[in-house]
Order: C-alpha cells, then sequence, then structure tokens
C-alpha cells in the first residue's frame, strides 16, 4: 500500500484513491495546503493497485518531441481570452464537434481549482486560461474511464503530473483517448491561494464574480496581469474590476513566480519533458519577440509540442497561423523546461509565517524583500553544497512526519 514519507514524492494527482477497490484511500491536506493519500490500514487488503498507477513509483522513460511549432489561433477572441496562443479551445472544439468530452481545470463556486469536464463550448469556457494553482481531480480518472470505455473521443488536459497520472491509472493506450499537457513552472499551494482571496477580499464583503490569472487586455500578453472581478455587498449595479495587477506587483503571483509557496514534488519533478506520455505540450512562447520578432503581436504566441503521431493527427485541420519553432531556443527563455525548480530560500519561513496568521501579502513581502548580504549567503552555501555534492534543501523539509490537517 501507498506510503509518503518525503512529500517530493507525491504530486497530489489522485491515481492511486481513484484505483483503490476497496476506497480505502482518502486525500488529506497538510499544513502548506496540498493534498495526500492516507490509507485506512483496516480496510487495505495489500493488492498492490495504488503503486501501480503511482505516476512517481518507478523511473518514466522520456520521449523527445517530434515537432515544435509556434502558433496563434485565428479566431482574435478566443486568443485574447486564453493565457497563450488559444490553443486549447480550437482542441476542444474539434473534439467536441465530434461528440467528445473535454477534461481541464475549472474555478468552482468558491474560486478554487478542480478539474472537470465539459461537453458543450459553454462548459470548456471556465477551463480557458491558466490558474496559477493546483488542481484537484477529484474522480476525474474514473469518469475519463467510463467515456472512453464507452468509445467517446477524450481530451484530457492538465498538469504533466496529472497527465502521467491519467495514463497509469488507465493502463492501456485507448485510441480515442488525446492527452494534453501545459509546460509546467509548478503550482502554487491551494491553502496559500484560498487566504491571499480571503485577506484581499472576501473578509471585506467583496463577492468576486471573475478571476483572470493572464489577463492580456490590460498591459499585454508578455506583461500580463491578474484581473478580479466583483463588487462590495454594500454596492449597488454590476460588477467591476476590483483588482489589477501586473504579475510582479501582486502579491500572490510574486511569491507564485518566485517559487516560494510550490508543493515539494514540483521542486524535483520527474514528469516534465517528455515523461508524461502527453500526445501535445502546450505553453507560451516566451522570447518570440527575439526569436520570431515578425509573429508577435503581443496578443500571445502558443509553444506547441508535437509528441506523438496521435498528436500530430489532432493538430490537422485547426484553424491556426503556425509556424516551425526552434525547440532549443525557445527552451532557453521558458522555465517550464526547467527539470528542477529551486525552492525560495525562504520557503520555509513563509509557511511558518503564514500559518502563525501573517496575511500572505506580508509574508511574501517580507521573505522577499532580502539584503544583499544574505543573498550573497545563500550563494555561498549552493556552491559549498555543489562542491561537496549535497543538496543544501536536506530531506527533513520534505518529510510527511504528522503534518496531515484534515479531510481535502
Ligand atoms: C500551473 C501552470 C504552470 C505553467 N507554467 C508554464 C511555464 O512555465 N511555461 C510555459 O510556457 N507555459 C506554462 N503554462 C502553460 C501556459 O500558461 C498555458 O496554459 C498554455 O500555453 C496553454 O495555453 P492556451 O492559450 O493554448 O490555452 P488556455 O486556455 O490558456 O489553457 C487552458 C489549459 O490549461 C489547463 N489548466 C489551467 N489551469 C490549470 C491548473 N491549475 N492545473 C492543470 N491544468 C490547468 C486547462 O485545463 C486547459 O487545458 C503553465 C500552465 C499552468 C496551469
Ligand atoms: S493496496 Fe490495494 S486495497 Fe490497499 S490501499 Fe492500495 S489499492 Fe487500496
Ligand atoms: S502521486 Fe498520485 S498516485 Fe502517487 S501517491 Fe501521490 S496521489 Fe497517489
Ligand atoms: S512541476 Fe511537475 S510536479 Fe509540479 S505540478 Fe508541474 S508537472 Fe506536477
Amino acid at each position: 500500500m501507498i506510503h509518503i514519507s518525503d512529500k517530493r514524492d507525491c504530486c497530489g494527482c489522485g491515481a492511486c484513491v481513484q484505483r483503490c477497490p476497496r476506497q480505502c484511500i482518502a486525500l488529506r491536506e497538510d499544513r502548506e495546503g496540498f493534498l495526500y493519500p492516507c490509507v485506512n490500514p483496516e480496510e487495505c487488503v495489500g493488492c498492490g493497485l495504488c503503486e501501480a498507477v503511482c505516476p512517481l513509483a518507478g523511473p518514466a522513460e522520456k520521449e523527445l518531441p517530434k515537432e515544435a511549432l509556434a502558433v496563434k489561433n485565428r479566431d482574435a477572441g478566443e486568443r485574447m481570452s486564453s493565457s497563450s496562443g488559444g490553443v486549447f479551445v480550437a482542441l476542444a472544439r474539434k473534439v467536441l464537434a465530434r461528440k467528445g468530452v473535454v477534461f481541464g481545470a475549472a474555478f468552482d463556486g468558491k474560486w478554487e481549482v478542480r478539474h472537470t469536464h465539459a461537453e458543450t463550448l459553454g462548459d470548456v469556457r471556465p477551463m480557458m486560461g491558466s490558474k496559477y494553482v493546483q488542481s484537484r481531480m477529484g474522480n476525474c480518472y474514473r469518469e475519463a474511464e467510463r467515456f472512453l470505455e464507452e468509445g467517446r473521443e477524450v481530451l484530457f488536459s492538465g498538469c504533466p503530473c496529472q497527465i502521467a497520472g491519467l495514463h497509469k491509472f488507465l493502463r492501456r493506450d485507448y485510441p480515442n483517448l488525446l492527452s494534453v499537457d501545459v509546460l509546467c513552472h509548478g503550482v502554487a499551494s491551494p491553502k496559500v491561494w484560498r487566504r491571499y482571496l480571503d485577506e484581499a477580499f472576501r473578509s471585506s464583503g467583496a463577492v468576486i464574480t471573475g478571476i483572470d490569472f493572464r489577463n492580456k487586455s490590460m498591459c499585454g500578453w508578455k506583461d500580463f496581469s491578474l484581473v478580479v472581478r466583483g463588487k462590495y455587498d454594500t454596492e449597488t449595479g454590476g460588477d467591476r474590476v476590483l483588482l489589477s495587477d501586473r504579475h510582479y506587483e501582486n502579491p500572490f503571483l510574486r511569491g507564485f513566480l518566485s517559487d516560494i509557496c510550490l508543493r515539494p514534488s514540483c521542486y524535483a519533478c520527474r514528469c516534465k519533458n517528455g515523461a508524461s506520455r502527453s500526445d501535445l505540450t502546450l505553453g507560451d512562447y516566451w522570447g518570440v519577440q527575439t526569436l520570431m520578432p515578425d509573429f508577435d503581436d503581443d496578443k500571445g504566441v502558443g509553444l506547441v509540442l508535437v509528441n506523438t503521431g496521435k498528436g500530430k493527427a489532432a493538430w490537422g485541420g485547426l484553424d491556426m497561423e503556425v509556424r516551425p519553432a526552434a525547440l532549443e531556443a525557445a527552451a532557453r527563455f521558458n522555465g517550464g523546461f526547467k527539470e528542477e525548480v529551486r525552492p525560495y530560500p525562504e520557503r520555509g519561513r513563509f509557511f511558518r509565517m503564514a500559518g502563525a496568521g501573517e496575511s500572505v501579502e506580508a509574508a511574501v513581502g517580507e521573505c522577499l524583500s532580502v539584503s544583499l548580504c544574505r543573498r550573497i549567503e545563500w550563494k555561498a552555501r549552493s556552491i559549498a553544497a555543489y562542491i561537496v555534492g549535497k543538496s543544501r534543501w536536506d530531506k527533513r523539509l520534505w518529510r510527511m512526519d504528522n503534518d496531515i490537517q484534515g479531510e481535502g
């Protein structure tokens, strides 16, 4: 049966939970706000299925992409509502037109991020746009399996570890499955996100009606903004923009982009760069202004990696502007290709401050404003650790211990 002692060994995909025949595994939130499996040993029959479907148990074979493309959806509205080039919605349209089903991450009524499925374009729209918080899978693998067994086409999208989890869960190749992952630099803690929304909006009576992590209409695609819409309970009339922060101004995004509140498995990711077995990988074509300036209009250019023949076939017939891209050059500009994201050195302090009741804004502000002397000390320590061949992130930092808080 599954037992996690080092938090980097679990990405929270829930494949084990959904495959357990005794349903004796529950996902529970730890102090940082990430879900981990807990087995009820009384019910476990030792069948080993949970370990067999875990994407992080055992080595994964990596396959290099067959092709890299720079792309823009020709529908200007769809591209503006998407994070990058609007590829996901174009793929979804094609699958829906053939009576297929689309799985992806959307906000729920409390603005938490969950995986769900859609059978209409209207239900695909909430999946559009990146949400930089870990999404909860619920029963999506089981539901996808049911649709696949019924012979329906399924487009399943998510982070590479979620796609790796899907493939391990299914245990066989389905010709009617198209799996699509995103280039992934990491996911932030759902608890930190919840706290941020409470502190910044809900505690003062604001009702949120819309959130866009990657708004392009305020300051463009490269200088993207976090936009929150809603209204205060004292206000009459319709909703309005409550917040519009460029990514480097917003406390939540500053924390996320500094790697201070990522899931531990993101600091030792084993699912990226061809290990997830996805058919297509979608990302931002960062650096396009240098690599392909005449293609850049600051409204979003997507980078598509075609990983399999099925991915290539799915790509056909989409209404896209497409150019071949140089993978190595594109990877130099994009953090999503990095195998190892280093934890921000003050990560532990950040979670301790937040746990002690400090606001997300104050904890991010304090932990990110570090003196030059301290930065030099960090650098010296990591050089010393490199020389003696030891990670300065010692194992104690990731120990599971009795860190589980309650039902997720
Ligand atoms: C957490 C995260 C980190 C990322 N990091 C990078 C990066 O470092 N470099 C890079 O080039 N691109 C990164 N991306 C991908 C990029 O932001 C776009 O999602 C991608 O380029 C697809 O854009 P699109 O315009 O085609 O479609 P969009 O409509 O923007 O994409 C929506 C797709 O993203 C999925 N999605 C959204 N939020 C989540 C979530 N929380 N968990 C799982 N899936 C989600 C949806 O299911 C859907 O498939 C990241 C995305 C996410 C979600
Ligand atoms: S060994 Fe089998 S019964 Fe026990 S937790 Fe794992 S899947 Fe469930
Ligand atoms: S990675 Fe997924 S399958 Fe493996 S233990 Fe964690 S939740 Fe379970
Ligand atoms: S960095 Fe790796 S472990 Fe983290 S969310 Fe992305 S794919 Fe999953």
